[in-house]
Parts: structure tokens; sequence; C-alpha cells
């Protein structure tokens, strides 16, 4: 049977300032199992990063408040002490941020940058000739070749910055690894080559994996499962079939397929989702996609939908939660 890694039950990160209110996640509930990989989709300002720093417990302490359960490996991450995270953090989840351009420290080689990580969870004794070694291991790993650890980060391209950004994130070996648009600040033929790289490393060392991205075409290569977020929800969630064939979908999804080029329909323009996401500071009262909804119905602007649930197959949305239609 498969075993659970993730469970996020009922998490909330609200950002409160003398000023505003931001409702940044709204009660989301996902699971990721072990050795599986979990697509997080959705425009910029959705939640998915926040829902990721909430995991790891990087948001800021005076501003936001975060309710909830977030349970890993059967611990709740939300209970733990600081000093309790330390000992989780970069040893049994790691992140690799948005820009690999200002995630490494451009004065430290980038070998001393990988061994820092090795060196604070040294939990196996390693001397430091062993984790010297180790540091050569995961430079090679991520295909840069091991004498190169003594050379800084400006000595790298891009390709190569997010490779080093990589090898820091997989050098313990961590059990969940949540990769915040890996790919976004490389070009196209270094992005098919990094995501390979993660793929097969993954593979490797079965290591879970979140996944966020606004790009589709990375979810349909490296998702097992897929949650859609909209304004701090996950409106639609289910495994990369049901998103990317099944045959219900959120207004919303719909609304992601068609801003992308179909190379087998000759359509003239695409159909790009009118409108902006609501402000988290006042979300309507509703449904979060109502203003936007090409669907809209009177229920959706004052009542909030319940999923409609189909196997391990969700959707948030009143057209399928009508009478009938179930
Ligand atoms: Fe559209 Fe209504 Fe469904 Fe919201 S609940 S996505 S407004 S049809």
């Amino acid at each position: 049977m498969s075993e659970k890694l993730l469970e996020i039950h009922d998490l909330e990160v609200i950002y409160k300032t003398g000023l505003e209110t931001v409702y940044a996640v709204n009660k989301i509930n996902l699971s990721l199992e072990k050795g599986k990989t979990l697509g997080l989709v959705g425009e910029t300002g959705a939640g998915k990063t926040t829902t990721a720093l909430a995991i790891l417990a990087l948001l800021p302490e005076r501003t936001a408040h975060v309710k909830g359960e977030i349970i890993f490996d059967g611990q709740d991450l939300l209970q733990l002490k600081e000093y309790e995270l330390r000992e989780i953090r970069g040893e049994k989840i790691s992140m690799i941020f948005q820009d690999p351009m200002s995630s490494l420290n451009p004065i430290l080689t980038v070998g001393s940058q990988i061994s820092e990580a090795l060196t604070l969870h040294n939990d196996q004794n390693r001397s430091k000739e062993e984790i010297e070694a180790r540091v050569e291991e995961v430079l090679e790993m991520v295909g840069i070749p091991a004498f190169r650890k003594k050379d800084y980060p400006h000595q790298f391209s891009g390709g190569m910055k997010q490779r080093v950004v990589i090898a820091i994130a997989l050098a313990c070996e961590p059990e969940l690894l949540i990769a915040d648009e890996p790919t976004t600040a490389l070009d196209v033929t270094i992005q098919a080559q990094v995501l390979a790289m993660m793929n097969e490393l993954r593979e490797r060392l079965q290591t879970s994996m979140i996944m966020i991205t606004h790009d589709l075409g990375i979810v349909a290569q490296t998702c097992d499962d897929v949650a859609v977020m909209y304004a701090g929800e996950i409106i639609e969630y289910g495994s990369a079939a049901d998103i990317f064939t099944g045959d219900k979908h959120h207004p919303y999804t719909v609304g992601l397929f068609g801003s992308i080029p179909n190379l087998e329909v000759d359509s003239p323009r695409l159909s790009p989702i009118e409108g902006l996401m609501p402000d988290p500071t006042d979300l309507p009262k509703g449904c979060k996609f109502s203003p936007r909804c090409p669907q809209c119905m009177d229920i959706c602007r004052e009542v909030p939908p319940a999923d409609y649930v189909n196997g391990g197959h969700r959707i948030c949305c009143h057209l399928y939660n009508k009478e009938g239609t179930k």
C-alpha cells in the first residue's frame, strides 16, 4: 500500500500588517505519497510559494499567521520548535528556490556552499575528507565536473548555477524536495536538461517532490498528481490523467489549457483567461473565480462552492454540485 509522506489539512496563511490583511492560502488540503511528484500549478499570486514556505516554516513570524496541520512523516511541522525544524530543513525537506542567480552566495565557492548543508546535518559523522568526497559526488551527479568545486557562482552559466542549487538541495538526500519554478529563469534547452536530470535523480534516490510551476508542459513531464491553485485555494486536484485527460474540469483549469497553443488545431488566436486574480485583501464572497468565470451563475457570487469528488479527483465548482450532475 502507498505510504503518505506529507499530508496538509486545512492550511491557512494570513498576513496581517497594521494596514491590511492578506488571505494568501485559504484552507487547502493535499497529500503526497513517498516517491511521487505533486505539481502545484497556478498563476502568480495563487499561493503556491506561500504554501511551500509554510511547509518549511520559513514565513515571516511577525506578519504570517499559519493555521491547520502539516503532517510530515507523522509529525505536525506547525507544532515543532525552531531547533526541531532546523533538523528537518535541508536534511529531510529541501527547497530549490526560483532564481539560481540570487540563491547562491557570490563570495563562497560552490563546493563550500554544498558542504555547508552536509556539515550542518552530519548524522553519519563524516570526516572532512568524506564530506569533500560527497561534495564531488553530488557535483558529478548533477553533471558538473568535480574539480569545479573551487569555482565561484559567477564562473558558471545560468543552467550550471541551477544545477549547483539542485546539488545543494540533494546533498543530504532529502525525503521531500520542493522545487519552486526551478527552470523559469533558464532557456528552453537548458530547461529540458535540468528537468530530465531532476526526473532521473528522483527515480534513483526515490525522493518525493513538490513541483511548483505555472507551466503545464512541465507538469505533464514530471508529475504524478496535480493541484491547481487559484486565489489561495485548490480548485482542482487529481492524478495527472484526471487533469490532462478527464472529461470534467474546473472552468479555470479549462482556461489554463485554452491559453496553451495547440499544434493540432488551426486557431488564429489563443483563448486567454480574461481579467486578473482577485485582490487577496478583498476576496469575492462566493467562488473566488466568479468575476472571471465564463460559466458563472447567481449562486457562484454568493455561496463558496464545495468539492465535487470522484475517486481521487476533486473539483471545487457549483457546476458539478448541482443536483443530477454529480
Ligand atoms: Fe465558475 Fe461558478 Fe464554478 Fe466558480 S463555482 S468556477 S463561478 S461555475
